[in-house]
């Protein structure tokens, strides 16, 4: 092999550019030529790319979002367009691309492959967690700190004017961050897809737990971690449905794309690392059609169909403890 090519597509996470480093930097190693092709699979219809070297990934590892920017491209669902790609790839002669994103992407990848006879492997990067085939995703980690920094600052709030805060998290239609961060703040209450109740149900069950909390503590101070999608028309709309129940004055906080940006933290840093430099290893064994992912602290390769085919489940363990912490909070 003499090329190799990658490109980061969907939503931009923290450790994006980790992990471009550490492929840039491996495939040097092997004496590959390394191209990166920029907004995702835009780039490879529009033949927009850059042929990487050691100083455009010095000083990156820090650095959140992709400086191969990132990008949805819905016209490379089509037949025509993978055609295109495939016939671009050929021209430069790249012999395997490395596709950085999330699910979709590896829709993406195997589209691709589909249509065009070199090498695809999928890395995760998003920070959703929403991808089987790995404990974590590129990204994830760092989008926990993130909400979690948010709530805990809400709090401060909360507890001073005696509110009621709903704090939307992202996560798509997974609810990894937002078990994760309300754990870590001691969240009151959490609303995830994984356990979501009928509205009327869920409703019922929070207005009794305010209840209960309030006699409890003495205060109405009270945060939910609510993940987006999951209320029909959205967390402002609960918001207000609460205050006219509670008479408590309850506020929505969509934390949105903050989640998305910053700093990687050291373990998304180090997971891209280990991760980009065994992609372009697998690469050279000839693997093709697969996600790296980490499992148990092993690396391991998932067909990419597997990385969407299953629901990843959440810890059911952290479920169980939330759960738990939950009741006690209710007793009087
Ligand atoms: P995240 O969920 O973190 O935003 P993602 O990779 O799942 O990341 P998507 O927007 O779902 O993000 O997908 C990214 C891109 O992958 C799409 O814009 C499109 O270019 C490509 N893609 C997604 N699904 C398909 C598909 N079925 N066929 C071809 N390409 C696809």
């Amino acid at each position: 092999m003499r090329k190799i090519a990658l490109l980061t597509s969907g939503g931009d996470a923290p450790g994006m550019n980790a992990c471009i480093r550490a492929i840039v930097l491996t495939s040097l190693r092997y004496g590959l030529e390394v191209y990166g092709y920029r907004h995702g699979f835009n780039g490879l219809l529009e033949q927009e790319y850059l042929n990487l070297r050691a100083k455009n990934v010095a000083n990156i590892i820090q650095r959140g979002g992709t400086i191969l920017n990132s990008a949805r491209c819905l016209t490379f669902k089509s037949d025509d367009a993978a055609k295109v790609a495939a016939k671009n790839l050929d021209i430069l002669g790249i012999e395997a691309l490395l596709v950085i994103g999330g699910d979709g992407s590896f829709r993406g990848a195997k589209h691709l492959a589909n249509h065009w006879s070199g090498q695809v492997i999928g890395l995760p990067g998003t920070i959703d967690n929403d991808v089987d085939g790995t404990d974590a995703t590129i990204g994830y980690y760092t989008a926990i700190e993130t909400a979690l920094d948010s709530i805990d600052k809400v709090r401060d709030t909360a507890d001073a004017f005696e509110r009621i805060f709903l704090i939307e998290v992202m996560g798509r239609h997974a609810g990894f961050i937002g078990l994760n961060a309300a754990i870590a703040s001691a969240a009151d209450h959490i609303m995830l897809p994984e356990i979501s109740r009928s509205c009327d149900d869920e409703l019922e069950n929070i207005l009794a737990h305010i209840e209960a909390v309030k006699k409890r503590r003495g205060n109405t101070s009270y945060i939910v971690v609510v993940t987006e999608n999951l209320w029909p028309d959205g967390v402002t709309s609960l918001a207000q449905i609460l205050t006219e129940k509670t008479q408590i004055e309850c506020r929505p906080v969509i934390l949105g794309y903050v989640q998305r940006g910053g700093s990687p933290v050291s373990q998304d840093r180090v997971l891209a690392t280990k991760l980009g430099a065994f992609a372009v290893e697998a690469a050279l064994e000839g693997k093709t059609g697969v996600m790296v992912g980490e499992i148990n602290q092993e690396i391991v390769c998932t067909e990419l169909e597997n990385s969407w085919l299953q629901k990843k489940p959440l810890d059911p363990y952290l479920v169980k403890i939330q759960q738990d912490l939950f009741d006690i909070l209710k007793r009087p």
